[in-house]
């Protein structure tokens, strides 16, 4: 039996592996190695790791956890989680294996679909983005297209103001800015193409042009893109675990879920950076040890 099972090895689970394995718990990380950022090829703005390769940031951060002997790591997917009876946890992975733990990390990050844009996937992580504050600094010389397909990206518009003054909109077909946001977008110098885009150009992921559906093609050496996340796990539905009203796992400070026992940090939180994402793991790990410490003080 382990005391803590960390589901998901990106910077939450690591950080909350490293916290509670200092701990003293006997901790299991479980990761199937596909993270959000695997596409890009640099990650930015993570305090003395700025640039690094994600690969790199993973390598180290598990070199960090194998020094200790109370954290060991699996490579496999975790399919189900059962509670049982004394309130301990059973987890079944892909390669069916049944591993009993007393607490559980759900740090298994979101799921992203990229607009319906053809070939966008041979752009994405190389010269087009969905986070500003990731790469908007290395973007901000470039004539960029904001790609959003709704409403709820508009916002995006403004903060890539910040980063440029050469920008394009492009809703690839969608109607949905009223007149007085045409308006404004207008007055800020940004132009707005509502047509379908029908081809992006470039070499080796790098943008050159964007081709409307109208026949004009206009010259692009970067973009960003609204996408469409999901943590869609089985589990959080068959624990009953509360969500928000976007569908992310809510969580107190300590990463305490509804369910006692399950903990939850980073993405599956809400979307957000590695930094961010780090800082909830290893407050997760702090909640765990806090609350094995008061049930093993005795008290008269
Ligand atoms: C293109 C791109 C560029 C980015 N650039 C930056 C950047 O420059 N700077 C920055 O701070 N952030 C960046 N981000 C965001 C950053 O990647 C995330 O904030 C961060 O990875 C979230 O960490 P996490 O630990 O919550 O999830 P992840 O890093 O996604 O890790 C989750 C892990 O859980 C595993 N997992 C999922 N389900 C299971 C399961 N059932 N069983 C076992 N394992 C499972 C996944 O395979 C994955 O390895 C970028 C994101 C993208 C998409």
């Amino acid at each position: 039996m382990f005391d803590v099972v960390i589901i998901g090895g990106g910077p939450a689970g690591m950080s909350a592996a490293l916290v509670a394995g200092r701990g003293k718990q006997n901790v299991l990380l479980i990761d199937e190695e596909k993270p959000r950022n695997a596409v890009t090829k640099e990650s930015h703005a993570f305090l003395t790791r700025d640039g690094i390769k994600p690969e790199e940031f993973r390598e180290k951060g598990r070199q960090d956890l194998l020094k200790y002997p109370s954290i060991s790591i699996k490579n496999d997917r975790v399919r189900a989680i059962v509670k049982l009876t004394d309130d301990s946890f059973e987890l079944t992975t892909q390669s069916g294996v049944n591993i009993h733990t007393k607490n559980i990390v759900l740090a298994t990050g979101l799921k992203e679909t990229l607009p319906d844009v053809k070939s966008i996937e041979h752009y994405y992580g190389t010269s087009i983005f969905s986070c500003p504050f990731c790469d908007g600094w290395e973007m901000k010389e470039h004539s960029l297209i904001l790609i959003i397909e709704s409403i709820q990206a508009f916002h995006l518009t403004k903060l890539l103001k910040n980063w440029t003054d050469d920008l394009v909109i492009a809703t690839n077909g969608n109607y949905f800015l009223n007149s007085e946001q045409k308006e404004n977008l207008a007055l800020n110098n940004i132009r707005l193409i509502e047509d379908k885009i029908v081809e992006l150009k470039g070499d080796q992921g790098q943008l050159q042009s964007v081709t409307f559906e109208t026949g004009e093609e206009l010259v692009r050496t970067g973009g960003f893109c609204a996408t469409v996340l999901d943590n869609t796990l089985p589990f959080i539905e068959q624990l009953g675990i509360e969500v928000n009203d976007f569908g992310y796992i809510t969580t107190d400070m300590m990463g305490h879920t509804s369910i006692p026992g399950i903990y939850a940090a980073g993405e599956i939180t809400g979307p957000s950076q590695l930094i961010v994402s780090a800082s909830q793991g290893h407050m997760a790990g702090i909640g765990i040890i806090a609350d094995s410490s008061e049930a093993h003080f005795l008290t008269k």
